[in-house]
């Protein structure tokens, strides 16, 4: 009997199956109809030698019989084919949830083939002599025409939806339809060549081995779940099934100081590693060199673990910062959209909290998500009114008690939004700040009010220099004197119109960088002043060592000082040091005349509020300036 092409195919499908079976595995839907694939594929090379053996003995059994296991054999062929079509369907279907309709159609249409591979008729052949036994008929025929159209779906979803497929999986499915095309041509032109089912075979090894081999889902290093298998489970998961499921994530700080030529990663990781591959009915995925993910699918499973990952921080983990594990557990993952998204929600959260050392464990609750989330809507917001031009300076004019006139202004950013709505500082300048776009903005800013001042002429306003506010942010970057000082070349700007007003710098490193930075551009001509004076933010000391000419009296410590006794001789003593230091004084936040008399009755040198005016966009400004200065 000429089967050896057959029984080869065979113990290369048993062969697999051994591999396969012994290894660690991700249960996706994917994945499961390869299985189906791999099943059908030993089915149809079964049914393959039954069918000679049917051919060869038919004169010994029924006649129906023999042409019932020939047939079998042939809608196990379009069994194959119909799987081959669903593995690439179902990778779509996530994308494309209508279809699960195409593939509902190709279970049927695979039924209607088979009604036809069943009904018609068949004719079995032998040639003894050469040792060959084949088939024909309509019955083939249906056969041929069934696994044919699938082949064209096939190739027809492949392209159609590349950017879902992913680029090796496509390739490989190709090589598989490419072998059964070929196969199939081999064997219509000469029919005694049988060789359909071992080239099924073949296709459905390629794929093993590029795609759906196991091993390749696998981190080598620690035997968790690699980032590959994270994106295919991750797809899966945010998509069709609408199943709960709970995510604790593990991060370890500075896992680069642990690297030794010993060892791979850190000694505290492994540990983590080695007892997360022990937790029953849970996944874990290694995402990064310090980054794990755990899956549960039943919520007491979770908080189960997530009790012990506390107690793990409060008693077991390292003390030493290198590897140091901190826990997050992602309560409803459900409340992002996608897997990467959940992703960029521990980045963020775990970036949010770097500085919170003692506190080595943190749940994750909607609320942080409509954080993040605003906060990205705002970065996208700040991104493009950087890119349209649509940052812009409002000036609120300041008050000389003295000359009883306006002798400079504060300017302050605002972002205007595409429908016109003004955004007001408050609600971008922190998150500029974490993302550092404020460098951008800030620069932005102060071009801005160079070119107001100089095209205005606001000298002939009455006013004698501009205030600018600069970010703790912007004062720790040392090329800010380099920009600023180039900036105001440029333009030709007299450095002694701009007053940048600074706040207190949080480090001592960053402090240092602000005075180089002071220095270099208070040489060049440029004064300081001391913003948010009495918020806590600023205290005495800090003007001890700020080389500023203006302490800014914030809006809260002119309030308390009308409200509290106590708070009075507080600013009392701070303006008489002030004032002792040879340094002049801006009252922030008057808004009544009473306030102002106040002021101007303690010898406050300038007073901005509302009282005067509220910020002004330049040519409300000028006309301001005409109408009060003039
Ligand atoms: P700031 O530098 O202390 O500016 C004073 C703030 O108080 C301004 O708010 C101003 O409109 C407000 N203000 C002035 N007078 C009164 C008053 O009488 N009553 C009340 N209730 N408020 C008054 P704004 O414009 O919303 O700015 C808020 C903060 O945003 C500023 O506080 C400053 O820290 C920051 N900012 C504004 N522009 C810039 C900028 O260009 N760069 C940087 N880095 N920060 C800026
Ligand atoms: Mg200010
Ligand atoms: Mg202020």
């Amino acid at each position: 009997m000429n089967i050896k092409v057959q029984c080869c195919g065979i113990v290369l499908i048993l062969l697999l199956s051994v591999i396969y079976g012994s290894q660690r595995k991700l249960k996706l839907t994917a994945s499961r109809v390869f299985q189906g694939c791999f099943y059908a594929s030993l089915f149809c090379l079964f049914m393959d030698i039954l069918s000679i053996v049917a051919i060869v003995y038919r004169e010994m059994i029924p006649l129906l019989l023999a042409e019932f296991i020939c047939k079998t054999y042939l809608m196990s062929l379009v069994l194959v084919a119909m799987l081959s079509v669903v593995y690439i369907a179902t990778s779509v279907s996530f994308h494309l949830p209508n279809y699960r309709k195409y593939i509902a159609a190709y279970v049927v249409f695979a039924g209607i083939i088979t009604v036809l591979i069943y009904a018609l008729p068949i004719y079995m052949h032998e040639n003894v002599e050469e040792n060959l036994a084949w088939t024909d008929g309509a019955s083939i025929f249906a056969t041929y025409f069934g696994v044919l159209v699938f082949i064209v779906i096939n190739l027809v979803q492949l392209f159609r939806h590349k950017e879902y497929i992913y680029e090796r999986q496509r390739r490989t499915v190709l090589i598989w339809m490419f072998m059964w095309i070929a196969a199939a041509c081999i064997q219509m032109l000469n029919n005694q060549l049988l060789i359909v089912g071992f080239a099924s075979a073949l296709g459905v090894t390629v794929i093993f081995f590029q795609f759906e081999n196991p091993e390749l889902n696998l981190d080598w290093k620690t035997g968790l779940f690699n980032y590959v298998a994270y994106t295919r489970y991750g797809e899966e998961l945010y998509s069709g099934s609408k199943q709960p499921f709970y995510v604790i994530a593990v991060m370890f700080e500075n896992m680069e100081w642990q690297y030794d030529q010993n060892s791979y990663g850190s000694v505290e990781a492994q540990r983590v590693y080695d007892i997360f591959l022990k937790i029953s009915d849970a996944i874990a995925f290694k995402i990064m060199e310090n980054e794990v993910l755990l899956f549960f699918s039943k919520k007491e499973r979770a908080e189960s673990v997530w009790s012990s990952c506390i107690k793990w921080t409060e008693t077991e983990a390292t003390e030493a910062p290198q590897g140091r594990p901190s826990f997050y557990y992602v309560k409803d993952p459900g409340c992002v959209s996608s897997y990467t998204e959940l992703l960029e929600l521990l980045q963020y959260v775990a970036f949010q909290r770097k500085d919170a050392i003692r506190e080595r464990h943190y749940t994750i609750d909607g609320s942080i998500v409509s954080q993040m989330v605003e906060e990205r809507r705002m970065t996208q917001q700040i991104v493009e009114a950087l890119e349209e031009d649509r940052v812009i300076v409002y000036y609120q004019p300041i008050f000389s008690v003295e000359k009883k006139c306006f002798t400079s202004a504060e300017a302050l950013v605002r972002i205007i939004d595409r429908d016109g709505k003004l955004i007001p500082p408050g609600a971008f300048i922190n998150i500029a700040e974490s993302n550092g776009m404020i460098i951008e903005i800030g620069k932005r800013v102060f071009e801005k009010v160079c070119d107001c001042f100089q095209r205005n002429r606001l000298q002939d306003y009455g006013i004698h220099y501009i205030e600018v506010n600069l970010s703790v942010v912007q004062c720790a970057d040392d090329k800010l004197a380099d920009k600023y000082i180039d900036i105001m070349d440029d333009i030709k700007m007299d450095p002694r119109s701009i007053n940048l007003e600074i706040t207190e710098s949080a480090s001592l490193s960053e402090k240092q960088i602000l005075i180089s930075n002071m220095e270099r551009m208070i040489k060049y001509g440029v004064q300081f002043s001391l913003d948010d004076f009495g918020t806590g933010q600023s205290n005495l000391n800090y003007i001890v060592d700020m080389p500023v000419k203006i302490v800014k009296f914030d809006r809260e410590m002119i309030q308390s000082y009308f409200s509290s006794e106590k708070a009075k001789y507080v600013m009392d003593a701070a303006m008489h040091m002030i004032h002792g230091m040879g340094l002049d004084i801006v009252a922030e936040g008057i808004e009544t005349e009473e306030q102002y008399k106040k002021m101007e009755e303690i010898k406050i040198n300038f007073v901005q509020g509302y009282y005067f005016s509220k910020p002004l966009p330049e040519q409300e400004f000028l006309e301001f300036l005409r109408q009060k200065n003039g």
